[in-house]
């Protein structure tokens, strides 16, 4: 079988092998979490202990936690507690990921006032302070870039917003971030947090809210009454208890997976400039995130050169990957050439990776794609 050296773990990751076991121990164990007899009370057991567990992961422990069906859910939920007023105003990255993004879209238009905040040349977010004013009930801000892996410093935005307006709402999309850098929801000050579980090597379609104590939220999907009545459908118990599982790992890991990807990332940089290839690096922040700009070269081609070495990197987060329209690039006043010319690398701690190896056979592509287009 062909070797694969998966690189895009931005995009999703490979689920822990103990994932498995879990979903088979509760495919075993399937009974309905909402029913009364003791087998089902037993379920709802897990999904209640689970969800004190990621609190505790997440030193969430002043708020709640509703499990959703991904973070896209779970962004559009905290979105949905903005009510547009006639003198009201709802603030977001202009580099958030769609499932905020077009979130503020659609609210927008709704007939919402929406203040798209800019971004500064390394990927974060410019000053609020400069862009919102006391009208602002509502604010949403990506704790990690999954374009660039730039890092917003939550705790000093959410001090700043609450400097300007202390009644409004600060959400923070946590899904590249938590995991993988610190997060302690206590000292970050946030309002609303979101997290999924297969950015850290659980299973996609399970995502969760966190919600502090005190903050009202309306549910966007009605039903049966589950998650305290916020979030309708009958639990994905095997998805929630494998989140707990990655959750206590990641989290427990978490300092040693730095170093690791830490050093995967130096090493990238170090050894393609031994090859003599020249790039630049756009947004230094989460070491777990590698964005590359090559000059004289369409990502897209070199991504595809590189597939046939069996190495899998990506152009962009895979929710834009359609779309050449890139954000997130475009507000670091990235040129179109410049653009087409980007890679993203991402990085997992649990795989071992030879990166002189794949910077070898990276380089020698690049540079012969780069001699194609010049000879044109
Ligand atoms: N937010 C960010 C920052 C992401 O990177 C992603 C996934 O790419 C999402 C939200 C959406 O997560 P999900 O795939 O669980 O809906």
């Amino acid at each position: 079988m062909e070797k694969i050296t998966y690189l895009d773990n931005a995009a999703t990751t490979k689920p822990f092998a103990e994932v498995s076991q879990i979903y088979k121990e509760c495919f075993d164990k399937f009974y309905n979490p909402s029913a009364v007899y003791s087998l089902g009370v037993l379920v709802r057991k897990k999904i209640d202990i689970a969800r004190k567990n990621i609190c505790k992961y997440l030193h969430g422990e002043l708020g709640k936690l509703i499990f959703t069906a991904s973070a896209t859910e779970a962004d559009n939920l905290a979105l949905s507690c903005f009510k547009p007023r006639a003198n009201n105003s709802i603030a977001v990255f202009v580099g958030e990921h769609p499932a905020v993004f077009n979130k503020a879209k659609a609210l927008e238009t709704a007939g919402a006032k929406v203040i798209y905040l800019p971004m500064k040349q390394d990927g974060s977010v410019d000053e609020i302070a400069k862009h919102m004013d006391s009208a602002t009930s509502f604010v949403s801000i990506m704790h990690v870039s999954n374009e660039t892996g730039a890092i917003n410093n939550i705790a000093q935005i959410v001090k700043d917003i609450k400097k300007i307006n202390p009644k409004a709402i600060v959400h923070a999309d946590g899904v590249q971030a938590f995991g993988k850098i610190p997060v302690n929801l206590r000292e970050l000050g946030v309002d609303m947090y979101t997290i999924s579980a297969h950015k850290i090597y659980g299973p996609k379609g399970v995502g969760a809210l966190w919600v502090k104590n005190g903050i009202n939220i309306n549910p966007i999907i009605y039903g049966g009454g589950q998650e305290n009545n916020l979030r309708s459908g009958t639990e994905n118990v095997a998805g929630i208890l494998s989140l707990e599982y990655c959750a206590q790992k990641v989290t427990s890991d978490l300092a040693n997976n730095y170093n690791v990807v830490k050093s995967y990332r130096e090493s990238f940089i170090e050894e393609l400039k031994n090859n003599n290839v020249t790039f630049e690096v756009n947004g230094n922040g989460s070491p777990y995130i590698l964005n590359l700009t090559f000059e004289d070269l369409r990502g897209e081609v070199l991504l595809h050169s590189l597939e046939k070495h069996g190495i899998y990197i990506s152009t962009g987060s895979a929710c834009s990957s359609k779309k050449p329209d890139n954000r997130t690039l475009k507000g670091m006043s990235k040129t179109d050439k410049q653009i087409q010319g980007t890679v993203r690398i991402s990085f997992s701690p649990y795989d071992d990776i030879n990166i002189t190896e794949i910077t070898k056979i990276m380089s020698a592509e690049i540079k012969d794609l780069q001699s194609k287009i010049k000879g044109k």
